[in-house]
């Protein structure tokens, strides 16, 4: 049975180096932002979640007996889209970011949805529901992205086709 808890540490331990590379994406994109004020807004709501999150991971591990430590495979790459969204400087990248938090979002919720069965089979009822809540979070984030995604869209073809007016940020 150590097996059960092992798979969920090292899922946690994934889902804690997914927060840390959120955090870093999310501040790079805010900090590069200057004319879309909602989203700017809305994605610095959205670090003090990811902050969150990743001490509430913490609590998990260190009460599992572990400690948050080592970037595994998928989590590098998702690493590298991270830190590749969060310095994009394309024309277009409030379109392109807006689009990346999306896809973001949808890996993190993939991974709290994983973790939340993990955490039942483990029979670790304080994990479930710390994962839980934060799925919420991950959900919340998702949908503004795609509600919003929209105007952000139209509004950077306008502020694209008047001159003197920059769009990409
Ligand atoms: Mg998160
Ligand atoms: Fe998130």
């Amino acid at each position: 049975m150590a097996e059960l808890k092992e798979n969920l540490l090292d899922w946690l331990r994934d889902a804690h180096a997914m927060e840390q590379q959120a955090e870093t994406m999310l501040k790079g994109q805010a900090s590069r932002i200057e004319h879309y004020p909602v989203l700017k807004a809305r994605i610095e709501e959205h670090i003090e979640e990811t902050i969150g999150q990743r001490e509430l991971l913490e609590g998990c591990i260190k009460r599992l007996g572990g400690s948050p430590s080592t970037l595994k495979d998928v989590m590098g790459k998702m690493a590298a889209f991270g830190q590749a969204v969060g310095g994009m400087t394309a024309s277009d990248e409030i379109v392109k970011g807006a689009m990346a938090g999306y896809v973001f979002e949808h890996f993190e919720i993939a991974s709290y949805t994983a973790l939340i069965a993990a955490a039942k089979t483990a029979g670790d009822a304080e994990t479930a529901r710390v994962c839980e809540q934060i799925l919420v979070q991950e959900e919340a984030m998702a949908d503004w992205l795609a509600a919003h995604l929209p105007e952000i869209t139209e509004e950077f073809m306008v502020r694209d086709a008047t001159p003197g007016v920059e769009a990409k940020k």
